[in-house]
């Protein structure tokens, strides 16, 4: 199963965010307009389209092997 987070470090929190807008899924969120954009699990289907969309390289992408434990990246 794979899907992405948004590495808070490097999110600029752009005012306009390609991934919010652009996400098929619509599985990105900002609870108020001024926060952070998250990514909803749930809605996540891992296309890994919006890694090519944020110009600061925030997207990570999230896997879990067959161990159930959560690893950033490959
Ligand atoms: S485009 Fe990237 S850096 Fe900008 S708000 Fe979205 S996730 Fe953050
Ligand atoms: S991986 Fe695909 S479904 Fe998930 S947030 Fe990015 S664009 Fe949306």
């Amino acid at each position: 199963m794979k899907r992405v987070l948004i590495d808070p470090r490097r999110c600029t929190n752009c005012r306009v965010c390609r991934v919010e807008t652009e996400c098929t899924m619509k599985a990105v969120f900002r609870e108020l307009p001024e926060d952070r954009p998250w990514v909803d699990f749930y809605r996540c289907n891992g296309c890994l389209e919006c890694k090519a969309w944020c110009p600061d390289h925030a997207i990570e992408e999230l896997t879990y092997p067959c161990n159930g434990q959560p690893r950033m990246g490959w």
